[in-house]
């Protein structure tokens, strides 16, 4: 897709450090890491974000980020990872073509993902839940 960053990584108009290549997915360091070894999965075709990928593309992007994590486990010494993804400006989507973040995790680092979902949990009563449930539920 034109004026896409993403897709001209891909078709090699611009660089980028790549870390794996097959027939259906692309992964590259993030060129402005949030923490060291900050890495992204991208689907070589281009499609905008979650609703719109196709989910052959999805299962080798998540394949390939279990075995990118496993290879962080072992080179960078890692306690954990972080799996993130954006859908949409609402939700912090900056570049309109579908990445999943893989974000090697180490005590102390600056992420405070799992503080901040603790912090703004909500206590919710069995009807919500249910309301939800109902709502939510896919055949
Ligand atoms: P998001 O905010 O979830 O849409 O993430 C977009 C990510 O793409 C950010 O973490 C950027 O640092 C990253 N990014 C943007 N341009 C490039 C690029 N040319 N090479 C590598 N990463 C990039
Ligand atoms: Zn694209």
């Amino acid at each position: 897709m034109d004026n896409c960053v993403f897709c001209k990584i891909v078709n090699k108009e611009i660089p980028s450090y790549k870390i794996y290549e097959d027939d259906l997915v692309l992964a590259f360091l993030d060129i402005n890491p949030v923490v060291s070894g900050h890495v992204l999965v991208i689907p070589k075709k281009h499609f905008e974000s979650i609703f719109e990928t196709e989910e052959e593309y999805l299962k080798r992007i998540v394949i390939v980020a279990r075995r990118i994590s496993i290879k962080m486990k072992e080179v960078l010494g890692v306690e954990g990872i972080n799996l993130y993804q954006a859908n949409g400006s609402v939700a912090g989507q900056t570049v309109f073509h579908f990445h999943l973040h893989v974000l090697p995790r180490r005590a102390g680092d600056s992420l405070d993902f799992v503080k901040w979902m603790g912090k703004i949990a909500k206590k919710l009563e069995k009807e919500e839940f249910e309301e939800m449930r109902d709502k939510l539920a896919i055949n």
